[in-house]
């Protein structure tokens, strides 16, 4: 259906930014995290385009988004689940050929009894908390996750494929943490392969590290937001990254209002003179900010425009100054920048967070219009 706002998201820039990865990652697989939408972009044609792109691997949050890859036919790669609770549908994820991450003993105890219903050991990734303290078990109950996960590959439970874990201040070259967790991603490694495990690979780092950390590399990178085109170290550029994500929009109408005229909820915009308003039927119901209101900017009539007052759930205004716009003509919120859009980034710096927040909460409502690889369909599969 016709939706007055649009998120295009152009998939060989999503190829693309892959394989710039992989040359950058030296020897190491690329796995894509298509987690979260694929960081809104679309689960399904984002994992696809990243496996066109030189991905040999894709990274879930969810056990759901792993099946849904699954059930819609992205077959070939290895998907791994990073993070999961009790209860959840282990037997059909090991059964799908889901890869998932044990970072607690209570996960082993799952997978035993899931693993009779599924008729196939699990693959599992170890996970070790190097210094995040997030998931993942710290070093001083490692030895002891190791030697359950090694005592239920014994039993045939389960198949230690792999170890990770995740760096808290990767975006911060220099950081002091970054050299520790290296070191103790290391060290917990190989205490695990002498108690026994054989990993096929072993896996700490996301964009940041990727791109900026070449002894983090180790078997696999595990980039996000580069795999978008959004770079993780604002301060060091974009690494020759291309945005995947523009959302547009259709104005709903434009007027001549008066001076001193109060602009939406609030009337927290009043206009000094006389004055073309336009609304753009983008809001907070499809991902825009409230609190972008009179602060984000958008392209529109050639031109850099403010929001005017107050972010609504489905529209905002923009004052035109005497410009002109007709009704229905696009207006750009964001993009790659060719056409002096603001980039998520400069949104992101605008409102004080960052750019993954931006693209990850374009809503549900916002069609997802694909560019940019018109092949991608199926061919990343088998
Ligand atoms: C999300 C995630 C990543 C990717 O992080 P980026 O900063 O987007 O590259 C890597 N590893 C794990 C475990 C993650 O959850």
């Amino acid at each position: 259906m016709r939706s007055p706002v649009e998120a295009r998201v152009d998939l060989g820039a999503i190829a693309g930014n892959v394989a710039l990865l992989r040359e950058r990652a030296g020897g190491a697989a690329v796995m894509a995290m298509v987690k979260a939408e694929a960081y809104g972009h679309g689960l399904v044609p984002a994992a696809r385009a990243a496996l066109a792109g030189g991905a040999t691997w894709l990274g879930v949050a969810r056990v759901a988004e792993g099946l849904a890859l699954r059930s819609a036919g992205v077959a070939g790669a290895p998907v791994l689940v990073v993070l999961s609770v009790p209860g959840e549908p282990y037997a059909e994820a090991v059964a799908a050929g889901l890869d998932l991450t044990v970072g607690a003993p209570w996960m082993i105890d799952e997978l035993r009894a899931a693993v009779v219903a599924a008729g196939r050991p699990a693959r599992v990734h170890l996970k070790a908390d190097t210094g995040m303290s997030r998931g993942g078990t710290g070093p001083a109950e490692w030895p002891a996750l190791v030697d359950a996960a090694l005592a239920a590959e014994a039993a045939g439970v389960l198949r230690v494929v792999g170890v990770m874990s995740h760096f808290a201040c990767a975006d911060e070259p220099g950081h002091p943490s970054i050299a520790r967790q290296v070191a103790a991603f290391t060290e917990m490694t190989e205490l695990a392969e002498k108690a026994g495990a054989r990993f096929e690979v072993r896996h700490l780092a996301n964009s940041a590290a990727a791109l900026t950390l070449p002894e983090a590399r180790f078997d696999l990178v595990r980039p996000g937001i580069a795999v978008y085109g959004l770079t993780p170290v604002p301060a060091l550029g974009t690494f020759g990254l291309r945005p995947a994500m523009t959302l547009t929009a259709e104005t709903a109408l434009v007027k001549r209002v008066p001076a001193g005229s109060g602009v939406s909820y609030g009337h927290t915009y009043v206009t000094e003179r006389a004055t073309t308003l336009a609304v753009v039927p983008a809001g907070y119901g499809d991902g825009v900010p409230r609190h972008g209101s009179n602060t984000l900017e958008i392209l529109a009539a050639g031109r850099r425009r403010r929001i005017a007052g107050r972010v609504c759930m489905d529209q905002f205004v923009i004052d035109l100054g005497d410009d002109d716009l007709a009704a229905g003509a696009e207006v750009t919120l964001f993009g790659p920048g060719d056409h002096g859009e603001p980039t998520a980034q400069e949104w992101a710096e605008t409102l004080g967070t960052i750019s993954y927040e931006i693209v990850t909460r374009v809503g549900a409502r916002v069609p997802r219009v694909y560019t940019g690889l018109p092949t991608v369909e199926g061919a990343a599969d088998g």
